[in-house]
Order: C-alpha cells, then sequence, then structure tokens
C-alpha cells in the first residue's frame, strides 16, 4: 500500500477550475467582503430554495449567529440533540442559553418527534418551559430529522427550529412522494419547516471553502440581523440609527464617515476568497450529491452481498439525502469487537481510514461538570455502534469494493 492508496473517510474535491477561480480573486480589487459574498450568498439561495442566504466565516459562527438573531440570551434553554457535533451546542450556550441535551434514535441518532417531548418536560420540570427558545435540530449524516412533526410540537411551546444541516447541503428533507408531504419537494435549506438552517464549508462538508459558513431563512428580518452581527453589529444603515446629531452634518448631510455601532458582536465576515472557491464548487453541487448517493447505494448493496446487511445505514422512510458520511452500525460489545482495534486494523493493512461521529455531547466533561453525568439511551447506544466509511464525491466504485471487503475481513 503506498500513501496515495489511503482512503481517508471524507475529503475536499478541488479541480482546476476552482484553483482559477481563487487566482482570479486575489487579482481583484476586494480581497474580503466584495462581490463575491453576494454571489456566494446567491448561489445558496438558489441551490436551498430559501429566500435569504447569510455567509460567514465558519459553521459554528453561523450557529452562534442564529441563536443572536433569535434572541437567545442569559436565562433562555436550547435544546440539542447530544449526537452532533460539539458547536451545535457550545454556539448557543455561548450567546448566553443553558443546553438541555435531547436524546436520539438509536438507529439513525437523528432527534424525534418524541425526544423533543420529553426535552421539553425536561426543561419545563427543571427549569421553566417558558425559557425553551429554540430546538436545534441536526441532520445527522445527511439524513433529515423529521421537520414537519418536529415543527408541530415546537409551534405548541413556543419554541423556535434552527436546522444544523452541515451534514444535509444537496439533499432534500421531504419528496413529492412522501407521506405527509403536499406533493412538493422540500430542499434542505428550504426553511420550510424552520427559522433558520445552518451549513459548514470545512473540506470534509459536501461543499469546500477551507473555513467557510452560512445561515439560511425565509425571513427577511433575521437575514438583516445576521449581517449585522457577522460584522461587529456596527450599521451603515441611517434607518438602524439613532443618534442623529453625530449622523448629520450641520447642513443636513449625511456624515460620510459615520456608522452606528447597534449591537455587540465579532467580526464573523468570509474573504472574498474563499466565496470565489465557494461558488465554484456549488456549480459541481448537484453532480455531487448524486455521486454521494450512488456511493452509499454501491455500499448498501456490497454490505447485503457481503452477508452483513444487518449493519448498513439505518435510513428513514422520508427525504432523499446527499449523504455526508457513510455510518455502518456495528454491535462492536455484542460481536465481542474492539472498535480501536477494527480502525487500526483497517488502517494498516488495508489503508481504510474510519471515523467515529460522534461521541455524545453530554458525555464531554465541560458538559459533565455543568449538568451531571446522566445517560440518554439513544444517544449512547448510536456511538456504541457508530463507524464511519469513506465517502466523498471522488471515491471509486472499486474502492467502496474494497472497503466493504476489509471490513467483511476485520470484524467476520
Ligand atoms: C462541521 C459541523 C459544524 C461546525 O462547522 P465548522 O465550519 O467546522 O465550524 C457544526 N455542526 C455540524 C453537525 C457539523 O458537521
Amino acid at each position: 500500500m503506498t500513501r496515495s492508496d489511503f482512503l481517508p473517510y471524507g475529503r475536499q474535491s478541488i479541480d482546476d477550475d476552482d484553483i482559477s477561480a481563487v487566482v482570479s480573486a486575489l487579482r481583484a480589487d476586494m480581497l474580503t467582503t466584495g462581490p463575491l459574498v453576494d454571489a456566494f450568498e446567491m448561489a445558496l439561495a438558489r441551490a436551498t430554495g430559501a429566500a435569504h442566504a447569510v455567509a460567514c466565516n465558519n459553521g459554528t459562527s453561523a450557529l452562534y449567529l442564529a441563536a443572536k438573531a433569535l434572541d437567545i440570551g442569559v436565562g433562555d434553554v436550547v435544546i440539542v440533540p447530544s449526537m452532533t457535533f460539539l458547536a451545535t451546542a457550545s454556539a448557543p450556550h455561548l450567546a448566553g442559553a443553558e443546553i438541555v441535551f435531547s436524546d436520539v434514535d438509536p438507529d439513525t441518532g437523528l432527534m424525534r418527534p418524541e425526544d423533543l417531548e420529553t426535552a421539553l418536560k425536561f426543561a419545563a420540570k427543571h427549569r421553566s418551559e417558558r425559557d425553551v427558545k429554540a430546538a436545534f435540530v441536526v441532520h445527522l449524516n445527511g439524513q433529515t430529522a423529521d421537520m414537519p412533526a418536529l415543527k408541530a410540537i415546537a409551534d405548541r411551546s413556543n419554541v423556535a427550529l434552527v436546522e444544523d444541516a452541515c451534514h444535509a447541503l444537496g439533499g432534500l428533507a421531504r419528496t413529492a412522494n412522501d407521506q405527509g408531504a403536499d406533493g412538493l419537494d422540500s430542499v434542505v435549506g428550504d426553511c420550510r419547516w424552520s427559522s433558520m438552517a445552518i451549513f459548514s464549508f470545512h473540506p470534509v462538508k459536501s461543499v469546500a471553502m477551507g473555513e467557510g459558513g452560512a445561515v439560511t431563512t425565509g425571513d427577511a428580518a433575521y437575514a438583516e440581523k445576521l449581517r449585522l452581527l457577522r460584522n461587529h453589529g456596527m450599521s451603515r444603515l441611517p434607518a438602524d440609527w439613532e443618534n442623529q446629531g453625530m449622523a448629520v452634518s450641520a447642513l443636513g448631510e449625511t456624515n460620510p464617515w459615520y456608522y452606528e455601532l447597534v449591537a455587540a458582536g465579532f467580526n464573523f465576515r468570509v474573504p472574498d476568497i474563499l466565496c470565489a472557491l465557494g461558488i465554484s464548487q456549488m456549480r459541481k453541487l448537484d453532480r455531487w450529491s448524486e455521486r454521494r448517493r450512488l456511493l452509499h447505494q454501491e455500499y448498501c448493496t456490497l454490505l447485503d452481498v457481503a452477508g452483513l446487511p444487518d449493519i448498513a445505514p439505518a435510513r428513514v422512510s422520508w427525504g432523499r439525502p446527499a449523504w455526508h458520511l457513510c455510518a455502518v452500525r456495528i454491535p462492536f460489545a455484542e460481536r465481542g469487537l474492539d472498535r480501536a482495534s477494527v480502525m487500526l486494523r483497517l488502517r494498516s493493512e488495508f489503508g481504510v481510514g474510519s471515523q467515529v461521529h460522534y461521541i455524545p455531547v453530554h458525555r464531554q466533561t465541560y458538559w459533565r461538570h455543568r449538568y451531571g453525568v446522566f445517560g440518554l439511551p439513544g444517544a449512547d447506544h448510536y456511538y456504541s455502534s457508530a463507524l464511519s466509511l469513506p465517502l466523498y464525491p471522488s471515491l471509486t466504485d472499486a474502492d467502496v469494493n474494497r472497503v466493504v471487503d476489509a471490513l467483511a475481513r476485520t470484524i467476520s
């Protein structure tokens, strides 16, 4: 095995056109906030069907911006599924909220309607249900949570929904044929059942910008607030200004240098250079999403052929995922297997990378110190069996064959 034979669990695809796009941006006048930020936002809005897209420097900032746009702060509670990346909980917490971790389906890792109900009841008992401002729903591995059902529950409790769609760009949340849908496709990020949706453009995600993130929303007021807050909370819009004495000259003209701080914010801007890469990558999204679907299907078919159909990723009955991860479910303990040894053997003997997504967030030291030690059986079970196999558009069918063969040899 040579180094180039190694198959990581995920990787970006950078072509010559991506490189040319970045080089052109470097030769342009604006390196940071320029015309390519707007163009990238338009491409994302078009791809998702959202009315507005606001780009920023990474997915974590996007989550934080969404929390701030919802006015989440100290005294508020946000519900977050424990099966996610750390940032889904850290971001609203840094905005001031306490987190109530919800459980997830033990097979898919997705927050179910009953998990949201249970988390709301927990919040009502330990704090006050009134304090629950939002639930951040995660579309794990590319599959979407049951948004219409979650929305019905959230509405009853006056709770906003934010979708962490970092895994799900390019997929459909519902198809026209799904039961309970109204005959229309719903694209991930169109925010049909949510206030906002979050995306990341980290290299391992389906579209790469190096670092990058975005919020999509159907609400113009949220979009305006997101734009304000990604740029320090400083406004150059006269409509936002209160201090007319400083804003306007003695002659009644708006002072050309004037801006006003209307909220305290960070610099979460994304440079034009990276948006050039994002725009170029977005052109390939449909093709790559289809390739991810085919590869995922190929994995399922070959696992079946290898006599391992029971470890294939669990499917929900709705939607059409543009799979971000291929997460098989191996009951390691029951089979007398040690997950670390399986991963090491896959790597050293077969050149196959793998990863675990994720350690349940409620088990992390920071949260344990804050909220104590407790079990969430669905999340704990999902974690105990999860293993992500290589999945990215440049993977070949032969690669998938090689991975399944290696896995079958390693765990049989
Ligand atoms: C990647 C990711 C994030 C964070 O995005 P960054 O761009 O790395 O900050 C948040 N949530 C999920 C589910 C992710 O996969």
